[in-house]
């Protein structure tokens, strides 16, 4: 058996035949933006900080002593705030005490998840294209990955309902979603939900599902947690953090909620990944939870995404690209094949020469070689987290593919 490093690298696509690790296509391209002085729409990271009264938490809890190890599930505040945020939202009451961990952002939540809960032998299900994370989550784990794709059509990137049933099993341990979708911006329907509830109840499937864009849903579009789901809060852990939600992507505080036995897994596999972390930014999140200041500032921050993701697709259609308008998230998947290109990390890496503008090619978000690689092959994602100036002149200057 190779080694598990190999796997891993093997299963992000960073292994090359001659056993050499390569940086991830995120660094190299943010590389070459920083490189070349284009402006960087691959790396999806805010260039605006979130709410100052929460920025003012963080630094008072710092200054009221907050710097040593918070309790290993979360400093009580916060987990009560998680509850409360919950409740609020979706009418899910998870027990304070046994049914809410804190953890070292989503991305801990996730592969913990995915540690405690699965091993060689297991299948595990996520959408394709998929957030980079599982992949290595997975073969850390020596479970076997199993995806099911999202198709583009005249309504989104939609789950191939039929291809999900193929996919889950009896050896389906865990299916993995992630609602708002990153990248293709889905967000999955109560019946896409339904089919994925169902295939989990029929199987005997865990759910673990990624939801850290709750918030940032845009035009008709609503965040179903699939726990809100008949039968369904009993067997789902649910991820979320503040990255996101608050534009405060280095803080790192995440959650995870679920039933008691499922979160107690979680944590025996967190507790020595990390411990804790973030003393003083866990009772700025769990201001920035219950504030209605700050819910008010997170709703403004949706309505003008929605605007930011209107301009970037206005201008990815001038330059010649086919978009597919996103419903949440901080991104937009654009297909260059109209414009000639066939192969989305060529067009990446000429992309800041040919107008000063980064993206990531999706293949980034596929095993290399499946059927989502290469149907999606031509495809390149863009963040428009970004100032509107920046949108603005970045489209302009895609402009310039069209005019050749
Ligand atoms: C950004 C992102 C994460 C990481 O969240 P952190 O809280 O920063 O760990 C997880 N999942 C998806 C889909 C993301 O886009």
């Amino acid at each position: 058996m190779p080694p598990r490093w190999r796997s891993v690298a093997a299963a992000t696509g960073l292994l090359d035949p001659s056993g050499t690790v390569r940086s991830t296509v995120f660094a190299e391209m943010s590389a070459l933006a920083a490189r070349t002085g284009a402006i960087n729409l691959g790396q999806g990271f805010p260039d605006v900080d979130g709410p100052a009264s929460v920025a003012r938490a963080a630094a008072d809890a710092i200054a009221a002593g907050a710097n040593q190890y918070p309790p290993g599930t979360g400093i009580p505040e916060l987990r009560a705030a998680v509850v409360d945020h919950q409740r609020r939202h979706y009418g899910l009451v998870p027990d304070v005490d046994t049914e809410v961990l804190v953890t070292t952002g989503a991305t801990e939540a996730l592969t913990a998840a995915v540690l405690a809960l699965t091993g060689p032998g297991d299948e595990v299900v996520t959408l394709d294209p998929f957030y980079d994370s599982y992949a290595a989550a997975i073969a850390l784990a020596g479970a076997t990955h199993v995806t099911v794709p999202l198709v583009p059509g005249p309504d989104g990137f939609r789950l191939d309902v039929a291809a999900l049933g193929a996919a889950v099993n009896d050896r389906t341990r865990l299916i993995l979603l992630n609602t708002p979708h990153n990248p293709t911006g889905t967000v999955l329907t109560r019946d896409e939900l339904t089919a994925v509830a169902d295939a989990a109840v029929r199987h005997d499937a865990l759910v673990l599902t990624d939801e850290v864009y709750e918030h940032l849903v845009y035009d008709d579009a609503v965040h179903i947690p699939v726990a809100t789901l008949p039968g369904m809060a009993e067997r789902t852990l649910t991820v979320s953090s503040a990255g996101k939600t608050l534009s405060f992507t280095g803080w790192k505080i995440g959650w995870v909620t679920g039933p008691a036995e499922l979160v107690t897994a979680v944590r025996t596999v967190k507790q020595f990944l990390t411990y804790v972390s973030g003393a003083p930014f866990q009772p700025a999140v769990a201001f920035a939870l219950t504030d209605p200041g700050v819910e008010e500032w997170v709703r403004e921050l949706a309505t003008s995404l929605a605007r930011r993701r209107d301009l970037l697709c206005a201008g990815l259609r001038t330059a010649g690209f086919d978009v597919v308008v996103p419903r949440g998230t901080y991104f937009v998947l654009a297909d260059a094949a109209p414009l000639g290109y066939d192969d989305g990390t060529r067009l990446c890496r000429e992309l800041p020469a040919l107008t000063g503008v980064v993206g990531v090619p999706v293949g980034a978000f596929t095993h290399a070689g499946s059927a989502t690689e290469r149907r999606l092959r031509s495809w390149v994602r863009f963040t428009y987290v970004k100032r509107t100036e920046v949108l603005e002149q970045a489209a302009e200057r895609l402009a310039g593919l069209a005019r050749g």
